[in-house]
């Protein structure tokens, strides 16, 4: 109905001609637009036009619109009625911008409007077009807070957190007053997630939350900064009360927290804390130098926080340093493999060399993996490490046939990280077909927590995988890690390497005796070889064959040597087992 008095009203009206536009195409545009437009005199505000679109939008009558003011459709708290106000305003009435407007029916929505100034029926006006984009700012609030808070905690993002550390480090150096960030990681989550599943991590994470909320005040900045890291800002008269935080935070979170269907479960939460310094002036490293701390106390298991210092600091940068140089060590060719014999303590035969890996670094001379391993698993740098290992130790061990005619199994240790390589099965198998060794001349070595660290499923997959091409797997460091001797049952593996600390103790007390002997007894009940490690002396070698071990490794037999004198390692090797 009123479009079709509109339309009507634009072919047989004069006012085409008033907008200069004397066939009504423009007055057609107006009236038809989809955006509401109208036009307002610019000296009375009156409404002079509107179109249907604007009717529609502001719920107002065409002859309800004619007899408004424009100050009628805004707040009445943004523009009061009354002339003196009105004409205070004018000049800004007509400018584009977003205003807030009101629809007949009381209800306020945004609009973002474009004005034109014109000259209607003799008389100075404005031609508005509203565009209404209540929905758009609604979409960028929302965007804006998932980007500032942490959905599952309502905890700040990192964004925020930044901003809000800077915002304090700004006043800092100015004021009488100590800032302090206090990081915390829940060495637990991973582990959780991948044996209970993402709701138990999720439901973990949502209660370390809440014990964090109990612990701080209104002053306090809570963030999370991503997985199971927390980060807490905090500015006090003095460092006292930032530690006496921690301290608090340490202990609230050293409680298991409840996961339905889980039972209690111990989160490993491990605290540093950065207090701002002359040498820490900057939101960033602020919050890195927390971080460091707080995988520095995760380090020495968690039981105290620690605050960072000039020590981390050099470690900190250190590490940086030697990650860099570990990234291009493989391409320089400062890599090198050594091996270490196992010898057979029946037959007296070499039946593996494991590969370990050394690294020349310039400067540093020959570098140990217990120096770098740890930096490039925390890295990631360690798939390509690995890699590099995976190719060079099965070519190596390929080539001892012709060199020292025989042929050991090479053992080949692989991270946890390594067992999430998508391509490790593929870069085994290419290895082994590149060199023309026999896959069963290979045995990887993995750590029951390297195994743990990774979900059962996928760790079980590998294993099977690497098995059906004919690869052994051994479980390495045996005794160290969660050492449940059931364990050995569930796993797809062939070797159990009984760590050296048991073998110390051989020889000297009856406890370790009695260990080494019941971890034998289970395996060979489950058709599985033990290799014991570190052996040093004839006395722990006597006991390892009195128990039953099938294998020995250790400095008594062989120290790990560089590929040229293996064969006389080899013949060594098998001499200090002869009877
Ligand atoms: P591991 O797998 O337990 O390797 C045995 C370590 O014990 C070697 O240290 C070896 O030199 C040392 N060892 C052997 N016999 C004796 C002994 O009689 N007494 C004592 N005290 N030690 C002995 P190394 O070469 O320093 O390697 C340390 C660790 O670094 C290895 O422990 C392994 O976990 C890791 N590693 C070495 N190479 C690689 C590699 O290519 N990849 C990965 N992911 N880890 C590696
Ligand atoms: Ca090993
Ligand atoms: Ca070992």
């Amino acid at each position: 109905m009123a479009r079709f008095r509109l339309r009507r009203r634009a072919q047989s009206s004069d006012r085409g001609e008033r907008l200069g536009d004397p066939d009504g195409a423009l007055q057609l545009l107006f009236a038809a637009n989809p955006l509401p437009m109208w036009v307002y005199d610019l000296e009375t505000l009156r409404f002079v036009e509107v179109n249907d679109a604007a009717i529609a939008q502001y719920g107002y009558t065409r002859d309800s619109f004619l007899s408004m003011l424009i100050t009628d459709i805004f707040p009445t708290a943004e523009c009061p009625h009354g002339r003196r106000a009105v004409s205070e305003r004018k000049e800004a009435l007509w400018k584009s911008g977003t205003w807030r407007h009101r629809r007949a029916d009381g209800s306020f929505f945004d609009v973002e409007i474009n004005s034109q100034l014109l000259v209607w029926a003799g008389r100075p006006a404005a031609l508005v077009v509203a565009h209404d984009v209540t929905e758009t700012r609604r979409l960028q609030a929302e965007l804006t807070r998932q980007a500032l808070f942490d959905e599952a905690t309502g905890f700040a993002s990192v964004a925020l957190f930044a901003d809000r550390v800077r915002a304090a480090l700004a006043g800092w150096r100015h004021e009488d007053r100590q800032v302090g960030v206090i990081a915390i990681g829940l060495g637990a989550l991973d582990i959780v997630a991948s044996t209970a599943g993402d709701e138990a991590a999720d439901a973990m994470v949502k209660a370390t939350a809440d014990r964090l909320r109990a612990c701080c005040g209104a002053q306090e900045t809570l963030a999370r900064l991503g997985g199971g890291r927390f980060a807490i800002l905090r500015e006090a008269r003095d460092e006292h009360a930032i530690l006496a935080l921690a301290g608090t935070i340490l202990r609230a979170l050293g409680e298991p927290v409840e996961v339905s269907g889980w039972g209690h479960l111990g989160c490993n939460a491990a605290v540093g804390v950065a207090l701002a310094s002359r040498e820490a002036m900057n939101a960033a490293s602020l919050v890195r130098d927390a971080g460091s701390a707080m995988r520095h106390a995760a380090e020495r298991g968690g039981r105290e926080f620690i605050v960072f210092n000039a020590e981390l600091r050099r470690r900190a940068l250190d590490d940086f340093e030697t990650e860099q140089a570990l990234g291009a060590a493989a391409r320089l060719g400062q890599l090198h493999l050594c091996h270490q014999p196992v010898v057979d303590l029946a037959g007296g035969g070499v039946i593996a060399c494991e590969a370990l890996l050394r690294w020349e670094r310039p400067g540093l001379g020959l570098v140990g993996p217990e120096r770098f391993i740890p930096l490039a698993e925390r890295s990631g740098l360690i798939v390509e490490l690995g890699a590099w290992v995976i190719e060079h130790a099965i070519a190596e061990a390929a080539a001892w046939r012709e060199r020292a005619r025989v042929q050991p199994k090479v053992g080949i240790n692989l991270s946890a990280h390594q067992l999430r390589d998508v391509d490790l099965v593929e870069r085994f198998s290419s290895a082994c077909a590149e060199s023309g060794l026999q896959p069963s001349f290979v045995c990887v070595e993995l750590t029951e927590s390297a195994l743990v660290a990774n979900d059962d499923y996928s760790a079980y997959k590998i294993l099977t995988a690497l098995r059906e091409m004919g690869i052994e797997v051994a479980i390495d460091d045996f005794g160290t890690g969660y050492s449940a001797l059931s364990y050995l049952d569930h796993l797809p593996i062939d070797v159990v390497k009984i760590d050296r600390g048991f073998v110390a103790g051989l020889g000297v007390g009856q406890v370790d005796r009695l260990l080494v002997d019941a971890v034998i007894k289970v395996a060979h009940a489950l058709d599985l070889r033990v290799v014991a490690e570190g052996v040093e002396t004839e006395l722990q070698l006597n006991a390892l064959r009195e128990l039953g071990c099938d294998a020995a490794q250790g400095y008594l037999l062989a120290r790990p040597t560089i590929d040229a004198e293996l064969p006389t390692a080899l013949r060594q090797a098998c001499e200090a087992v002869a009877y």
